[in-house]
């Protein structure tokens, strides 16, 4: 069987993978390695510290890897907050205080075109392959919706109204920037190991 890590803690997002790819390829998680390290996300892409974590674990266990890194992408605040998405808000980050901030830099401006992107890098046999997730949308001028995390309450997905925390997580599911670039990997797999 095709051995894989998933360089994640987050368990959500490892069930999800490991739900489409078994049993073709057993995903090993950082948990099932024992792996406690603090991995180094200090590039200045998203490409960059997909790579940056997926490297980390093939460097230190010798194994297969992918890893995963998402932002979203503000037109009007240049790209911002971008590969910063987690700690937008300095020292006082968590998703109240980083939308606030978006919502603020943003004041009235009536473009209020946006996007999240997610990246994931995979060393396969030595090899380095990236896969892209998009999904275009608006900042709403208020958040709006209680599900879903990070600023899915004020990210409305283009030909929709409602925002991601609106739609139930299996509607979001279906059209995330996090499911396309899975579901690209996949396909992936599917056609280049056996
Ligand atoms: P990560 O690379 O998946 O850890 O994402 C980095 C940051 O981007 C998170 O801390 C969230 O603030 C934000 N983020 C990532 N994915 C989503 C999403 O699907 N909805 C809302 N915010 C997200």
């Amino acid at each position: 069987m095709n051995k894989l890590v998933f360089a994640t803690n987050n368990a959500h997002k490892l069930a999800e993978v490991r739900a489409i790819l078994e049993p073709e390829f057993e995903i090993v998680s950082l948990a099932d390695l024992n792996c406690n390290d603090d991995i180094p996300e200090t590039a200045e892409t998203l490409e960059g510290n997909a790579l940056l974590k997926a490297q980390f674990i093939h460097n230190k266990f010798g194994l297969d890897c992918f890893a995963d890194d998402t932002g979203l992408e503000v037109h009007e605040l240049n790209g911002e907050p971008g590969v910063y998405s987690a700690r937008y808000a300095g020292d006082a980050h968590n998703s109240e205080n980083n939308m606030r901030k978006v919502l603020s830099l943003l004041g009235n401006k009536t473009n209020r075109k946006a996007c999240f992107r997610t990246v994931i890098a995979l060393i396969l046999c030595e090899k380095t392959y990236y896969f892209e997730g998009k999904i275009k949308g608006d900042i709403s001028l208020q958040p709006q919706g209680d599900s879903g995390f990070g600023y899915d309450p004020i990210f409305v997905p283009e030909n929709n109204l409602l925002s991601f925390a609106q739609l139930s997580s299996d509607e979001k599911n279906k059209i995330s920037h996090r499911a396309l670039a899975v579901s690209k990997l996949i396909s992936f797999l599917k056609q280049n190991t056996k």
